[in-house]
């Protein structure tokens, strides 16, 4: 009888995924899937050196974008290094936004990037964390995937990355993997991810991986010029670990000099036209351009050997359809000023797919969005329109606890009773409601029972289905479901007069539908709501020139050249506000404008 762990040595793709399972006298463990076909796939791995906050997401899916224009399937997926299991628990204010997918993964803000770039839906199987690789190998080490055996780093932690990867080129049949290692090479965290990536190249075989290190060229103002020395420290420190990289993205807020680039080539032991400046960019929409013009995407192709596989017909009507977009940006005509109720302190990531919603409207209108960062905590009734005088339009946007609360209830009383476009998201739409039922209900003391536990009228409260939960992490109503939408209405009329569309969701409360007779009477319309449940998800208020609030988050599924229609409406009501002389469309006809540009709802396949 053979033994199952006695593979035939010629065939080392079936040794590799034979020895799988158990005990086998061989060095040669790493899991592979079943009918996984070795070459097919490509891996772009991208890890950055010297400093995290490079924009390694962004290199990643601009480069992802230049090879999915030529025809070619890509799959990103981001590797991080803490051990959370997703992203879920985590402070926007110290981590970024925490994005949600269609099936419900809380993940790094960087998914949304690739989402964006790529207009592509994602999945969990796009997100992994030390944590779920270390809860994987744990469960088959009870389960006895491993008898006779230590579990160790190496192979069996690095084995089940290796075995993601494969996994997730298998199931999307990608020609290229986009593997981007969070933190920073030389980090403890990182480093087996790091080490995984090395083995894959090994087992791949030739042409099959290429390495991209992202850097950073300092530029001191003292001195005046570009400093290579910590790219250079950075680099060595890679291929301390046994790596070396094909490509070199430089980032620095200039475009790098030749002899910084030269300096970069020599230490990092590769050639100058692999040594890309990736500079400062008005717009990350640019940055695709800014790589195709120093030719990476070529470069990349060639080293993974893969030009027969593209094609350029394909690639020329793509990337024609994408620089009418990007053509667009800096020739704004006018500039509208968004109020948005948040902490002032790193909220460019904490927002992030606000602003990129925001921009993705003002480029279709041609109007320049300023955010303005309203901190309400001593914003009451008597002062909201000191605090709101220069805004053309205001957003409420998600949040959790208590804080502020009161003062965002005053600023959606102000754009209410003064006409100023208003958009309330998530939480938002809760605060939308409690105004309106304080204020036009006669129910002052209404609130939510997530600020107020033991108030007079909870017109928000906990999900019935979340009563029932203990322990947090994983466990709101999240990702997409589908929103039925009245007709007639101002919803309607945005999504192109469609009866239900795809929103994502993210949070614990929601409208008690007991008050919701009493909120209609008062004129409150609920335009939107899911289709099985009575949980109302999208408000409006007639007669007012833009008055919005949707329990999901739109800036989840807005994409640059698929705006989202209530980001649309909010800036060009909110134009139209500002530039009373110019007689701009009114918001429905501007999102029927951009409606040609083919919006529509998301949806995962
Ligand atoms: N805190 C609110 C809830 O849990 C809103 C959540 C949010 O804005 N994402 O329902």
């Amino acid at each position: 009888m053979t033994r199952r762990n006695e593979p035939k040595p010629s065939d080392s793709r079936e040794l590799l995924a034979s020895v799988s399972d158990a005990s086998a006298d061989t060095e040669y463990f790493s899991p592979i899937p079943a009918g996984y076909r070795k070459g097919k796939a490509r891996y772009v791995i991208v890890m950055g050196t010297v400093m995290s906050g490079l924009g390694k997401g962004i290199f990643s899916s601009c480069l992802a974008k230049l090879l999915q224009d030529k025809g070619l399937k890509v799959a990103p997926i981001k590797l991080e290094g803490y051990l959370n299991i997703d992203s879920g628990t985590l402070n926007p204010f110290r981590h970024g936004e925490v994005f949600v997918l269609d099936d419900g993964m809380e993940c790094d803000m960087d998914l949304g990037t690739y989402e964006r770039m790529l207009d592509q839906d994602l999945s969990r199987a796009n997100f992994a964390t030390s944590g779920q690789i270390y809860s994987d190998v744990l469960h088959k080490e009870r389960h006895g995937g491993y008898l006779g055996r230590d579990v160790q780093m190496i192979p069996h932690v690095t084995g089940e990355v290796k075995l993601r990867l494969r996994r997730l080129a298998m199931e999307t049949d990608a020609d290229v993997v986009f593997v981007e290692i969070g933190g920073t090479v030389g980090d403890l965290e990182n480093a087996f991810y790091i080490e995984a990536m090395r083995e894959l190249a090994y087992e791949e075989g030739p042409h099959s991986c290429c390495f991209v290190a992202l850097t950073y060229i300092l530029e001191p103002r003292t001195l005046g010029e570009q400093k290579s020395k910590a790219a250079q420290l950075g680099l060595k420190q890679l291929m301390q670990l046994g790596v070396q990289p094909d490509i070199i993205a430089c980032r620095c807020e200039h475009p790098v000099s030749e002899q910084a680039r030269q300096k970069v080539s020599v230490y990092g032991n590769v050639p100058l036209e692999r040594v890309f400046s990736m500079h400062d960019s008005a717009s990350i929409y640019m940055i695709p351009a800014m790589l195709r013009e120093g030719g990476l995407d070529f470069e990349v192709i060639r080293l993974l050997r893969i030009e027969d596989r593209i094609d350029l017909r394909v690639e020329r009507q793509e990337w024609g359809r994408w620089c009418d977009f990007t053509d667009r940006i800096g020739k704004e005509v006018r500039e509208v000023t968004i109020g948005i109720t948040g902490k002032y302190t790193s909220v460019r990531d904490s927002y992030a797919s606000i602003l990129n919603a925001l921009e993705h409207a003002g480029i279709a209108l041609q109007a320049k969005v300023r955010p303005k960062w309203i901190e309400t905590t001593h914003v009451t009734d008597r002062n909201a329109a000191v605090h709101l005088k220069d805004v053309d339009g205001i957003i409420v946007p998600g949040g959790f606890g208590i804080r502020g609360t009161e003062g965002k209830i005053a600023c959606v009383r102000y754009a209410r009773e003064n006409g100023v476009p208003y958009l309330g998201l998530c939480l938002g739409f809760q605060m939308a409601v409690i105004e309106y039922a304080r204020n036009m209900c006669g129910l002052s003391g209404a609130s939510s029972t997530e600020l107020d536990p033991g108030c007079a009228d909870p017109v928000i409260d906990i999900l019935p289905e979340q009563k029932r939960i203990e322990g947090l992490g994983g466990n709101m109503r999240l990702g997409g479901r589908d929103v039925e939408i009245k007709p007639n209405t101002m919803a309607w009329e945005l999504f192109g007069r469609s009866g239900s569309v795809r929103m994502r969701f993210r949070h614990r409360y929601e409208v008690d539908p007991r008050y919701i007779e009493v909120l209609e009477k008062a004129g409150l319309v609920f335009s939107g709501k899911a289709p099985d449940q009575p949980i109302v998800q999208i408000l409006e208020v007639p007669g007012h020139p833009f008055f919005v609030g949707t329990q999901a988050h739109p800036c989840l599924t807005s994409r640059p050249l698929r705006p989202h229609p209530m980001f649309v409406g909010l800036v060009a009501a909110s134009a139209r506000r500002r530039y009373a002389e110019d007689d701009l469309p009114d918001p429905l006809t501007a999102c029927r404008a951009c409606a040609s540009n083919g919006y529509t709802p998301p949806r995962t396949v």
